[in-house]
């Protein structure tokens, strides 16, 4: 099936859909991006996903294109045209075509709007859930403003292909002997009823499904105590797990080929993830 796809106020097939070469996203990964996941042809969290563009376009100096509303509203066309079911809704904003490449930008340039669905069967029922993840850690050489949803994913990209070629799922980053974050995921350990994450700092992406997680957790009686963790730790704890838009709670069973726990799915993750799907499929809008 051909996609239709919203660029710029205009729904098209997605082989019509174009963005000029001098597009600042392109040439200089100027843009910022949101991912929502779609259960039930609904959108999960949409507002605070809504609430992080704002933030990352702040950060950036770059004006919100289109009201809450507009964003909605463009969201839930896509689903219903694309007759999206489970999966998810991409969005990105540039800085757009000053019709040249410059280093400085100018502030009355219209920034470019670009949403896609991706189709997902399954998403939820996802089977790695039932066994979990394995991972590898790797440096942290990224960029210090994590904390902005940029669209400069090349380092995220080289850990994962060093994940597949070590033959696991996933790559955990490091900096100064402490993890990080997944390269596209927040990641916790467990030690008994406590939960522990790294905090919120311009060193990692604020996780919109960490801030709900962290909340269902907390309503459920976890400790959570948010501090950086190393990788011994991690090996030694009693599970793991990671969180993100598309993989909701997922439990990580290996890190650097030594065994989490029990080497499964441990009870907390699997927990976490239940009441995370129950709660955002009641609230999806
Ligand atoms: N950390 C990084 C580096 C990410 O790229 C992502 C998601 O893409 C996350 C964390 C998780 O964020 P969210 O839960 O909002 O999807």
């Amino acid at each position: 099936m051909t996609r239709t796809v919203y660029v710029n106020g205009q729904y098209l097939p997605e082989t019509e859909a174009t963005v000029s070469i001098f597009d600042r996203g392109f040439l200089m990964a100027d843009g910022v991006y949101e991912v929502t996941s779609v259960l039930d042809g609904k959108l999960i969290d949409f507002a605070g996903h809504l609430r992080r563009l704002q933030r990352s376009l702040d950060e950036l100096e770059m004006k919100n294109p289109l009201s809450e509303d507009e964003w909605l509203a463009v969201h839930r066309e896509l689903v219903a045209r694309n007759g999206v079911e489970e999966g998810m809704v991409y969005l990105q904003v540039t800085r757009g075509n000053p019709g040249d490449r410059d280093f400085a930008w100018a502030a009355d340039v219209a920034p470019t709007v670009v949403l896609f669905t991706q189709t997902k069967p399954g998403l939820a029922d996802n089977p790695q859930a039932r066994t979990g993840i394995r991972v590898i850690s790797v440096p942290d050489i990224r960029w210090g403003r994590r904390d902005i949803k940029t669209v400069q994913l090349l380092y995220p990209s080289m850990g994962k292909m060093m994940a597949k070629k070590a033959g696991v799922d996933d790559a955990w980053f490091t900096e100064d002997g402490f993890v990080t974050e997944g390269t596209s995921n927040n990641v916790y350990i467990i030690r008994g009823n406590r939960i522990v994450t790294r905090p919120l700092s311009s060193e990692i992406l604020h996780g919109i499904t960490r801030s709900a997680v962290l909340r269902f957790a907390a309503e459920a009686q976890y400790e959570v105590e948010e501090r950086a963790f190393t990788v011994e730790e991690a090996q030694g704890a009693d599970e793991a797990f990671l969180t993100s838009a598309s993989a909701f709670v997922m439990p990580v069973v290996e890190l650097d080929g030594a065994a989490i726990g029990t080497g499964k799915p441990g009870p907390v993750a699997t927990r976490l993830r239940e009441i995370y799907l129950d709660e955002m499929r009641k609230a999806a809008v």
